[in-house]
């Protein structure tokens, strides 16, 4: 389908109309920092927002769920739960589009996640796209998620006074007719986003000093490497690079009896495999115990394994574990470590 035009002044109503029928959720400003959150009014929206804190993973995937509840006694039961309501993602960024698109290929695979693809199925995402890097944290150009070709409903480019829209499925399609702002885009808006690309091709810079389809290769050479345990000596083993990551997904599994001890219900909550409980199994043995080797162990997730799995890279650069680590433990800086590059 043609991508559409729909002029800045129009974005308001459009908006609007979408918030009279649907709960909608939209990048807004919380303090000095952005997160994702149900929006009213389309003033409360940040439409020039750098990064949130955390990605709309957690509409799809929440930090604490209720997966089952159950009754204890002389006749056992239990009931999964699968709770999923419509919402459209309004301002979702390529990054964490990409990290999506990641996220739903690992919750389909068998045995599927009906927690997660329900609640996916009834999300509408519409894009927003970046004209430049959120600031130097960010990695996405090395990473390869700065654009995305699929993974949205809508996504929309700011060409000054018009934004460009392309259309990245049935439902997509189904929301521009209701929204009755849009015209077909001419040559000249298809000249003026491919002038908007060129621009951008320049704001966004690689940072890895290489290649990043080498990473597996890298990251395989590397396992012994003394860098681990360097960059280890500084680590807290605190885990928020994993909790703000959208392509994490690991998650612990807790039952929670009533004081009644008749009945309960089973959660799952994010967890983090920079933790040494990550890998205790049972008989208390842990075996990833040394820091460094749990450090690895994410690098490799991100480098190597997902995309040997799923063909994408379990990384999409938006740089938030970065960003939040405490000690400044860097992504570039250790990918460039690791080919044996000094760091700038
Ligand atoms: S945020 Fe930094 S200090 Fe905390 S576990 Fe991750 S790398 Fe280590
Ligand atoms: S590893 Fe870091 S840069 Fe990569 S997707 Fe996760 S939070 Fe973003």
């Amino acid at each position: 389908m043609l991508p559409k035009i729909i002029e800045r002044d129009d974005l308001r109503a459009f908006v609007e109309a979408l918030l009279a029928d649907n709960v909608v959720v939209a990048p807004i400003r919380k303090g000095e920092k952005y997160v994702f959150s149900e929006v009213e009014t389309f003033d409360e929206i940040a439409l020039d927002y750098n990064i949130s804190l955390l990605s709309p993973k957690k509409f799809f995937y929440p930090q604490i769920e209720t997966v089952l509840k159950f009754k204890i006694g002389d006749r056992p039961e239990s009931q999964a739960i699968t709770e999923a309501s419509p919402v459209i993602i309004f301002g979702i960024h390529p990054c964490d589009i990409a990290a999506t698109w990641l996220l739903d290929e690992v919750f389909k695979e068998d045995p599927a996640d009906p927690n997660y693809l329900e609640k996916r199925k009834k999300a509408v995402l519409i894009g927003l796209n970046c004209a430049q890097p959120c600031d130097e944290f960010s990695f996405c150009r090395d990473m390869g998620s700065y654009n995305v070709e699929e993974g949205f409903d809508l996504m929309l480019t700011d060409l000054g006074e018009k934004y460009f829209v392309e259309i990245g499925s049935k439902l997509g399609e189904e929301i521009l007719v209701e929204g009755a702002h849009f015209r077909d885009a001419t040559s000249g808006d298809l000249k003026d986003r491919q002038a908007y690309q060129e621009k951008k091709e320049t704001n966004f810079v690689k940072r890895i000093p290489y290649d990043t389809k080498f990473l597996p290769e890298i990251l395989e050479e590397s396992y012994d490497s003394l860098v681990w345990d360097a960059i280890a000596k500084r680590c807290f083993s605190c885990g928020s690079c994993n909790i703000v990551c959208p392509t994490c997904y690991c998650f612990n599994v807790t039952d929670e009896v009533a004081a009644s001890a008749a009945e309960g219900e089973r959660k799952r909550v994010w967890d983090s495999c920079q933790l040494a409980e990550f890998t205790e199994v049972a008989g208390g043995e842990v075996f990833r115990e040394e820091r460094s080797s749990r450090l690895r162990h994410r690098f490799f997730r991100k480098g190597k394994w997902l995309l040997e799995r799923y063909g994408k890279l379990g990384c999409v650069g938006c740089g938030r574990c970065d960003r939040n680590c405490l000690v400044k433990i860097n992504s570039v800086e250790v990918y460039t470590q690791l080919a044996g590059e000094p760091v700038q």
